[in-house]
């Protein structure tokens, strides 16, 4: 009797070392999954390009330093590409393409 009780005890305790390598298994998963989707959010942001705010500016920046900016005489804006291609309507500086 008492050796059956040690033996389902010990069974117990293997079982439950089971559920908690399962549970770390799980955990990974879960932190992989976090991790990727921290990857493709930051993948997903918008992409900060650089403006000139005048009438006549065609063209947005990667870079905040491109020779297409230094004629700029007017304020330098850093919007996301969305908004420069969308709301100003502004092409990819040919410096940069
Ligand atoms: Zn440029």
């Amino acid at each position: 009797m008492n050796s059956l009780i040690l033996c389902n005890l010990r069974w117990n305790v293997l079982r439950k070392e089971r559920i908690n390598l399962t549970d770390m298994e799980k955990l990974f998963e879960k932190t992989s999954m976090i991790m990727l989707l921290l990857i493709l959010t930051s993948l997903a942001l918008p992409t900060t390009v650089y403006i000139c705010l005048s009438p006549g500016a065609k063209k947005y920046h990667y870079d905040k330093s491109c020779r297409g900016l230094n004629n700029c005489i007017h304020e330098i804006k850093a919007v996301s590409k969305g908004t420069a291609e969308n709301q100003y309507g502004l092409e990819l500086c040919g410096w940069e393409d």
